[in-house]
């Protein structure tokens, strides 16, 4: 089968503005995508509210109407799936890549189904895919997620959520007020200073009060059946426990980076190495784009901040060309 110009590995929002600007600037490409369509958002809480406005979102010069300031994800389901149909967008789902090769010239990607050929290829693989773990006992208890969905299903629940960020906060608030009695364990001093503006003095007013319970500079040392142990600045203490939500972050596949030969920092970042004026790596016609672009560091990149990746990349393909 003939080589792609480009061949773009996931179909999240970055991926899919970079098909977009592929296919403005005249070039064949294909999206290849483990899940469904922008699989990251859709496995996002049901209720998830964006931190960005709507038009910080879009892509391809699409408008993003929302009718409120910041749209919720079922209202980014629809505006990045109706991008991908209404544009014919070129995508296999559910088709996961697990080695991109240089093969004469060009690259051959190997994927769960098959195997395709690349002039260039564009790693857009995200972050979401992969929790960071607390490496504790007890962690792989069923009663333990580090993916946050449903409030409801902690209603009357003796609920811990670790973690300080807005996935936490969000955790805590929906299911403090679907009626679970949540704790929440956090490492540092305080609620942290990127929890969306709107939401941080309710979570503030909620510990205060004592309607969320919330140990600082602390953390979670096991997980049982029925309890946790919780390490805190006055000893460890034991409470019971019904389920924990671990929202303790995620970071990149690096192994997919690496096997295709892209070097990562050396210092706890893992940064992968490319160029930020043309997003190629120091392998040739490699490219990353979006929020894989960070490593370790995944609050760096986000949607409004990395689309643009996708017209530096084609300008440079298309440069190449
Ligand atoms: P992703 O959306 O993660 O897309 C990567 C895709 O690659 C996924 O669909 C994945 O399934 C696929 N993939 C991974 N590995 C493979 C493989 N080997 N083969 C094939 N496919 C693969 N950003 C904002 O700008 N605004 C927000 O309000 C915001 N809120 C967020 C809330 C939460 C809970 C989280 C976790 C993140 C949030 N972000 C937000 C960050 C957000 O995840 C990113 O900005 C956005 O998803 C980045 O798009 P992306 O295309 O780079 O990565």
């Amino acid at each position: 089968n003939a080589a792609f110009d480009v061949l773009i590995i996931g179909g999240g929002p970055i991926g899919l503005a970079c098909a977009l600007e592929a296919r403005k600037a005249g070039l064949t490409y294909i999206i290849i995508e483990k899940g469904c369509l922008v699989n990251s958002l859709y496995n996002y809480p049901l209720y998830m509210t964006f931190f960005s406005t709507s038009e910080r979102l879009e892509i391809g010069n699409v408008p993003f109407v929302s009718i409120n300031p910041k749209p919720t994800r079922p209202e980014a389901l629809e505006y990045y799936r109706r991008v991908a149909t209404s544009n014919g967008i070129n995508i296999k789902l559910f088709e996961e890549v697990q080695q991109v090769t240089p093969n004469a010239g060009e690259y051959t990607i190997t994927t769960s189904k098959g195997a395709y050929h690349a002039r260039n290829v564009v790693i857009a693989t995200g972050f979401y895919d992969i929790p960071n773990l607390m490496q504790i006992p007890g962690e792989n208890l069923p009663k333990v997620t580090h993916y946050y969905k449903d409030p409801h299903f902690y209603a009357t629940q003796d609920v811990v959520v670790i973690g300080a960020h807005n996935s936490a906060v969000d955790a805590a608030l929906e299911t403090y007020r679907k009626g679970a009695r949540v704790t929440m364990v956090i490492r540092q001093s305080e609620i942290g200073s990127r929890v969306k503006y709107w939401v941080k003095p309710d979570i503030e007013n909620r510990i205060k009060e004592g309607s969320i319970k919330a140990y600082f500079h602390s953390s979670l040392l096991a997980v049982r059946e029925r309890e946790v142990d919780i390490s805190t600045p006055d000893g460890n203490i034991t409470i019971p426990n019904d389920f924990v939500i671990a929202m303790t972050g995620y970071q990149p596949n690096f192994e997919l980076l690496q096997k295709a030969g892209i070097e990562l920092s050396n210092d706890g970042i893992k940064m992968p190495s490319y160029n930020p004026l043309t997003m190629e790596t120091n392998m040739p016609h490699i490219y990353l784009a979006g929020v894989v672009c960070g490593g370790m560091n995944t609050h760096v990149w986000f949607i409004e901040n990395s689309r643009d990746h996708a017209e530096k990349i084609m300008t440079h393909v298309k440069g190449n060309a």
